[in-house]
This record gives C-alpha cells, structure tokens and sequence, in this order.
C-alpha cells in the first residue's frame, strides 16, 4: 500500500523557529525520506530533512521544519550543503515510489540556527552579542572598500541605516578602518570588506560567524549560543563588476551587479535570516516579490528591498535578541551607546549620498528659538565646520560657519525661520556631512 498524504498543516508556516509542520494520511512508513523546496535554490532544487526532525506513525508525520535541511544533488544524492526550507509541496520517496502533497506549504521566512554540538538533536536559536566590550555589534569597514570608493562606503553605511529603520537593530561603525583579514572568526572583530585573491570565491557575497560562536549558561541550567564575530566578505576578485549606485534609482547598468543588493542581502543574513523562497511556486519568475535573503541575484538585476517576509523575520530575530530572559554566564545583550540614526532624507541638494549615521545629538526637537548640538561619540570627535538649513524641498536657508569656533557641544538659534515647517539640518565636517530633520513650531 503507498502512502498517502491526505492533510498537511499549518500552510503557513516558518523554518528554523521551532515550528511543526504536521502530515496526517496513511501508510507511512519510516523507510521513506522526506524532500522539500530548497529555500537555498531555484527551479526544481530539493532539500531532505534529517531524521532527527522527524517523528512517524502510521498515520501522522510531523517535522520541526528546519534551516539545515540536506541540500541535494540532483534529486536524491545528499551533498555537504544545508539550506531552509523553501515554499512548495511535501514530497516522499524512497526508492521505488514518489509521493507530492497537493498542499502548497508557504514557508514565509528562515531563521538560521545551529545544533551545537552538533550530534545535539534540537535546533537552537542563536542570538547576538559582542564580546569587543562595547555591549553591541560594532562593525569595522574594511580599507580595502573604503578604498574602492567613497560609495561603497556610504552604501555600507545606508544598508545598515535601513535595516535599523526597519527593525530598531543597534549598529556602530567603527571609526578605525580594518587592515587585517576580512574573514577572522576568532579575532573579536566583525569585518564587511572586500576579498580579491581568491579566484574560487564566485557567489556575490559571504557572511560568516559559525566559526565564532559563543556559548554559555543562563543560569537556569539552559545552554545558549550567541554571536561574537561575524564577518561579511564581498567578491570583488574581477569575476563580476558592482554597480554602487545604492539602489537609489532602479536603472541598473545590465553589465553590473547591484551592490547594495548583496549588502543588505548579506546584513540579512549576519541578523540570523536564512535563505528564503517564497510562493507562487517558480520564485524564478517571480521577479519583484523576492525577498532580500532570496539565494541569488542576477547580474543589472536590483533586490535591495525589505519585503514582508524579510520584515517579519526581522522582528522575530529582535524579540529572540531583546528578550531578557539571559542570566549565568551569558554576556550582557545588546545596549550601544552611540548607533545610526538613520535620517529619511540622506539625498539632499546635490544628489550625492553623505555619510547618515550621525554622532551628534540635536535637541530640543521640536523648537522655536535655539539649538543645541552635541557629539554624542565617546572615541574620536568630528568637528562641525559648518551648519546649512534647507527647507525641506531643498532651498537654502542659511549657512552658519563654525570652522573656527566647533566643538563638542555648538548651539545655533534657528528663529530666523518665521513659520511652523519641518528644515534639514546639515552638519558638516571635514569628513561627513550629517542630515537632521528639525520641526520648527511658531
Ligand atoms: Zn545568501
């Protein structure tokens, strides 16, 4: 008698979450193995689950619906790969019979997680902590991509600033540029650079943290692991050309890869996001609707969206990240003192793309008559040279030079501006120029 599937539940559902996918039907038997989508691939590629997230009886399998699952050669020979699972059908096979759900499972995001050790049979989630002593994820720009231009160093800044407007994660760049090995998992230094010497390195972009993953105890007898480096390495070895346009237009020259793409789409990861595939069931016609973390992009092809998948991973890794449920050894999760500040309006007058993670504070906010402006950065002080105040539609107001007097803590008096609007602050220094939206009230 083949089996047969009769009912499979939830249809949507999540992987790597601890989630339960239940099959109810007859004739299972444990001699089959379980295939789904791969979320790590297109067209017909296929993942196996481990038996370890399996459970069967005669008449009802369920599946912790995993981000590890086998990845598969072809269709049926295991590889060293792992991958979530994508959206699609439940299939099972052994070596005679195939059997493939008529029910469509939506797997709306991944979370990646671990088995660590690894002959651990739960998946466990991973959270984010530094160990730099700074109590959150400083990241280091790499000189080899500060170097390239001063675009890929301002879209390395904007993809972060996006991802901290889209769910409140807490970044610091790091004043000092990084000269050592992007990929160091035990140097205690998250790193996003650029690798040019290594001819077998040929997807678009790479994080890596499993080497460096923490553990310790919560003091409830729980095992925990976290993040304590993570590194972001990007191709840059002449294989393919980036475009670093930013995404800030669509109009992406057909030659090039989009950078930020593959930024933000490697930031997602580095935020324990896994490789997602949504529904209709050729996502490789589903050209729009793909989310950041979908596994490939195609060259003068722009992905730098946040989709509703992507956002409702990200509020999930959040809440796992923010709970407070840590105690024993378990260091202190996040808490930055100075973090992006990612203003709206990053693409004033002149078109040009400035650096907006801002390390000073203006306040009060609203205001009528004065302002105070402060360095908010505890290592290094950038000097304000100048203030300029534009209307929000762009016009000069006024130009205030501070090239002689700046200092840790200015004050401008702002009631030049006779009418209730929002204006845009720009404070520059001899490196950035910082934008801050100010609503004057009269
Ligand atoms: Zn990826």
């Amino acid at each position: 008698m083949l089996p047969q599937i009769e009912n499979v539940y939830p249809l949507n559902i999540t992987a790597g979450t601890q989630s339960i996918l239940t099959i109810e039907g007859s004739n299972f038997t444990s001699d089959y193995r379980i295939f789904m989508r791969n979320g790590g691939g297109g067209s017909s590629s296929l993942v196996e689950i481990r038996p370890e997230d399996i459970t069967w009886t005669e008449n009802l399998i369920t599946i912790e619906l995993p981000s590890d699952a086998t990845e598969l050669d072809g269709l049926t020979l295991p590889t060293s790969g792992r991958e979530p699972i994508g959206s699609g059908p439940v299939i099972l096979t052994n070596n005679a019979n195939t059997i493939t759900s008529v029910d469509v499972v939506n797997v709306d995001y991944a979370i990646i997680n671990s088995r660590y050790p690894d002959f651990v049979e739960d998946q466990t989630r991973i959270m984010q902590r530094d160990a730099n002593g700074l109590k959150g994820r400083t990241w280091r720009i790499h000189q080899n991509m500060t170097s390239v231009n001063s675009e890929a160093d301002a879209c390395t800044e904007q993809a972060f600033c996006d991802f901290n407007q889209a769910c409140g994660v807490k970044y610091q760049l790091d004043n000092v540029e990084h000269i050592g090995q992007v990929i160091d998992g035990n140097d205690g230094v998250s790193v996003i650079g650029f690798v040019s010497d290594d001819p077998s390195f040929t997807v678009p972009g790479e994080t890596f943290f499993l080497g460096s993953l923490g553990t310790c105890a919560d003091g409830s007898g729980a095992f925990r692991l976290y993040i304590d480096d993570i590194d972001i390495r990007i191709s840059n070895n002449g294989l393919r050309t980036w475009d670093f346009d930013c995404g800030r237009t669509n109009v992406i020259d057909g030659a090039n890869y989009d950078f930020y793409t593959a930024l933000k789409h490697e930031i997602g990861h580095s935020l324990t996001l896994g490789h997602s595939l949504t529904l209709p069931e050729d996502p490789l016609n589903d050209i729009g609707s793909q989310p950041l973390v979908y596994y490939g992009v195609v060259i003068g092809e722009t992905n730098n969206s946040i989709d509703v998948g992507d956002q409702n991973a990200l509020n999930d890794a959040m809440s796992y990240n923010t709970t407070g449920v840590w105690g024993g050894d378990c260091p202190n999760r996040i808490e930055i003192e100075y973090y992006a500040d990612c203003d709206i309006l990053n693409n004033l007058s002149d078109g040009i793309i400035y650096n907006t993670l801002n390390p000073f504070e203006v306040f009060p906010n609203p205001t009528n008559d004065k302002l105070q402006i402060e360095s908010t950065q505890f290592e290094v002080i950038e000097a304000i040279e100048k203030i300029e105040v534009y209307s929000i539609g762009g016009s000069l107001l006024k130009s205030i030079d501070f090239s002689k007097s700046g200092g840790r803590m200015i004050e401008i008096d702002v009631s030049f501006i006779n009418q209730s609007q929002l204006v845009v602050l720009s404070l520059i220094t001899a490196k950035n120029k910082y934008n801050e939206i100010i609503s004057i009230t009269k």
